[in-house]
């Protein structure tokens, strides 16, 4: 069999261990590839990316390298011991990028939260590869250019995002014209609440998702639903549709993780059960379908599947997410990096939990809107947007 040399960016995360077990069992299942762990990178957890390492076996042997992304952890590392010896570490930031781009590795997976993992998911788009793209933040601060970047490169983009992997699994290589993608959200754990109770939320009863278990970021990002606005960015830079060619609904078992219109007013959807393991292996091994460790869907039993309009009143993140995807440029950026500090602020409890779109919107409407803005221009942006996100939270705790 050939080898796959995959480079997965945020090992030590909720996605990035899924992808760890996708690589396992595709180890066992693929008999076209031998997936190899080549790289992979955690940040604070030195004991999760070492301990992922020396289950080297089901990697296709031992990696490559390992990457601190954390400079501080270096003081931490130990010799690595046994088969790991000819592992080499790494750390600091830049080591990413080296990561990302090294002539060696065939697929990166980006599954760094938030904009941490802008350069490196650049630098493998700048040299040509295979990208499965978890961090979304990505696109939504730099869309624009990461496109323009991949049409140059012939990096391709492969969506690990659920409702983005199905709209990709919906679409396939149709050359019919699509109307519109229709992205479905969970409502998160706040789908019923009131608007009082949503005020009085705490870390706590935001953090407990009802279909999905993920990082704390993207958790928070659920419940406000500004999950569903950096999608719907998300989509617009992906499947380069308009705004206005872009629809949510709610869907609370997040079994339908998506649907498209057709130009005749046909519907297709894809279903599964709420488990990353499939968007991430079909990310891998596209065009192909082999068996996934994500259990099958139940059908011997009634079977609900209900579909509800969003509101907009208890949920104003998503008029935010469709007026940044309107305009583009600078806008993302400016979002992105607000969403990131409020929601920071809020799990340190300093904010309320309706304040972080409240910040974000503030923020957005003073920055000073480019249209076509550089990779300088965004990262400057992003550093004026977490100052301002700062203070204006202070105004508002
Ligand atoms: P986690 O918080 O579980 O993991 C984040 C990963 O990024 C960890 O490996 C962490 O390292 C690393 N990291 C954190 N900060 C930095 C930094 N400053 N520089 C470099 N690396 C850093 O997040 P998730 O796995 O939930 O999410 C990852 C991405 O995937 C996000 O963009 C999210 O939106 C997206 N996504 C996640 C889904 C999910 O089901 N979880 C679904 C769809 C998309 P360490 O832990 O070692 O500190
Ligand atoms: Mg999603």
């Amino acid at each position: 069999p050939g080898v796959q040399n995959v480079a997965v960016l945020g090992a030590t995360g909720s996605i990035g261990t899924a992808t760890a077990e996708v690589l396992a069992h595709l180890n066992r299942v693929d008999d076209r590839y031998r997936w190899r762990l080549w790289a992979a990178s955690g940040h604070h957890n030195v004991k999760g990316l070492t301990d992922l390492a020396r289950d080297a076996a089901r990697f296709g042997g031992p990696p490559e390298r390992l990457v601190f992304s954390d400079p501080t952890v270096q003081s931490s590392l130990r010799n690595l011991e046994g088969p790991l010896q000819a592992t080499e570490q790494r750390w600091g930031p830049e080591e990413l990028v080296g990561a990302a781009s090294h002539p060696e590795v065939d697929v990166v997976v980006a599954a760094i939260v938030g904009r941490a993992g802008l350069e490196s998911t650049l630098a493998a788009v700048e040299s040509g590869k295979r990208v499965a793209l978890a961090n979304k933040e990505t696109l939504v601060v730099a869309g624009g250019l990461v496109q323009e970047r991949s049409r140059a490169t012939g990096a391709q983009l492969l969506p690990v995002d659920s409702e983005h992997s199905a709209i990709w699994q919906c679409i396939a290589d149709s050359p019919n014209r699509v109307r519109r993608l229709i992205l479905t959200a969970s409502g998160g754990p706040f789908r019923t609440a009131t608007a009082a109770q949503m005020e009085a939320a705490t870390p706590e009863t935001a953090l407990a998702h009802p279909t999905w278990q993920m990082g704390r970021k993207i958790s928070i990002d659920s419940a406000t639903m500004m999950n569903k606005a950096l999608e719907i960015i998300e989509a617009r830079w992906l499947f380069d549709l308009p705004a206005d060619q872009i629809e949510v609904v709610v869907h609370p078992q997040s079994i339908i993780h998506s649907m498209v219109e057709f130009e005749d007013g046909s519907v297709l959807a894809q279903l599964s059960p709420p488990d990353m393991r499939l968007p991430i292996q079909y990310a891998l091994t596209h065009p192909r379908r082999l068996p996934c460790e994500a259990p099958p869907l139940q059908r011997n039993r009634r079977w609900d599947l209900s579909l509800e309009p969003v509101d907009l009143e208890r949920f104003p993140a998503l008029d935010l997410g469709f007026q940044v995807a309107r305009v583009g440029g600078t806008a993302g950026a400016v979002v992105n990096a607000a969403n990131e500090v409020a929601v920071g602020l809020f799990l340190n409890d300093q904010i309320r939990f309706t304040d972080i779109v409240t910040v974000c919107r503030k923020i957005m409407e003073n920055h000073t809107f480019e249209e076509r803005p550089t990779l300088s221009t965004l990262l400057r942006l992003d550093r004026w947007a977490r100052e301002e996100a700062t203070e204006c939270a202070a105004g508002v705790g």
